[in-house]
């Protein structure tokens, strides 16, 4: 199969590094590739998206990226630093209370000068895309164009950022000679997950790919990124051939909810940080090796198995849950 893609801006730092974790007796060997490290503002996996979303941005003609998400979204501080360096204005829509003090994701996006928009949770999950295309009408009967961006950037441009990491995965991995037989990551809004799987299709390469889910359930998700794939398809005319069993979810590790934390999860995070060095984050990579370490205890590896765990970021997150660490 042959993909065509569209131009790409170079904002992250890549290729990100792919480092070992320390052994531990009897377990199969774990990798990870630091997406974590794909800049210090742009932290994360969402860059690797907006590259593509930033370029269709920039060829309509937007002055203006227009996006929502939590108080806390990795995503949305990632679109305000990129249309920040791409000379754009940036308006995010948050779900939730303005917080009395700003901080972590949020302190970003306000020393940045975003423009701020809290909505509701019942607002946002009955209508923050119509809210957000009002937002873009707005600036268009003032003679400027927003350019609105799904939460996540998990539609079918953002998701070939992903597609475009297994090539540089696949490049890595042969370099340093390893044979990865799993690809495990957070799945949040499912594009990253969604491009992995078609970049695994497209590159003919061999690792399973598997999503952690951090809110939700798999039947959700397995839907959400069949989704994607499908308007991948439509836009780019390829035929990617996913079938449902190819995306695969490994529920149960949402615990008390999204972007909630239970101590031993905030403990494991601590834990991880004191023996590797690498700060995961409490929303997403956090549970996602936590649900990596359960699997690997319950056997559903086998000891000679190479994973490679994506560290999708998220660091700041880790500021506003202060509390929850010190104690
Ligand atoms: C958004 C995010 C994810 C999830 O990626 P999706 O493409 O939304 O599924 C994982 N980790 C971090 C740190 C994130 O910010």
């Amino acid at each position: 199969m042959n993909f065509k893609y569209p131009k790409i801006l170079t904002l992250a730092n890549l290729p990100t590094p792919i480092v070992k974790l320390r052994d531990s007796a009897n377990s199969p060997s774990i990798y990870m590739k630091r997406d974590d490290l794909t800049g210090i503002a742009l932290s994360g996996n969402k860059i690797r998206k907006l590259e593509f979303v930033a370029v269709d941005a920039l060829k309509q003609g937007a002055d203006t990226l227009i996006t929502c998400g939590g108080i806390q979204s990795n995503h949305a501080r990632a679109t305000a630093v990129t249309a920040t360096m791409l000379g754009l204005k940036s308006i995010l829509v948050l779900r939730g209370e303005q917080p009395e003090i700003a901080d972590g994701n949020l302190l970003m996006n306000n020393i940045l000068g975003a423009e701020i928009r809290f909505i509701t949770a019942e607002e946002y999950s009955n209508s923050v895309m119509d809210i957000m295309s009002d937002i873009a009408h707005n600036l268009e009967s003032k003679g400027r164009k927003g350019y609105v961006i799904p939460e996540g950037a998990s539609d079918a441009l953002g998701a070939i950022g992903y597609m475009h990491a297994i090539k540089e995965i696949r490049e890595q991995a042969e370099l340093l000679d390893l044979e990865f037989d799993y690809i495990v990551n957070a799945t949040g809004s499912g594009g990253t997950q969604a491009g992995l799987i078609m970049g695994k299709k497209l590159y003919d390469y061999s690792p399973a790919i598997l999503g952690v889910n951090v809110c939700d359930d798999a039947s959700y998700f397995e839907n959400k990124i069949m989704n994607i794939i499908k308007s991948a398809e439509e836009k780019f005319g390829n035929r990617f051939k996913i079938k449902s069993r190819d995306i695969k979810i490994a529920d149960g590790y949402v615990g008390m909810g999204y972007a909630l934390n239970k101590p031993d999860e905030i403990e494991f995070i601590v834990d991880f940080a004191r023996t590797h060095g690498i700060f995961l984050d409490p929303v997403y990579t956090g549970k996602a090796m936590i649900g990596l370490y359960d699997l690997i205890k319950k056997g559903k590896f086998n000891k000679r198995n190479k994973i490679l765990f994506i560290h999708t970021g998220g660091i700041y997150g880790i500021f506003p849950k202060r509390e929850l660490f010190v104690k």
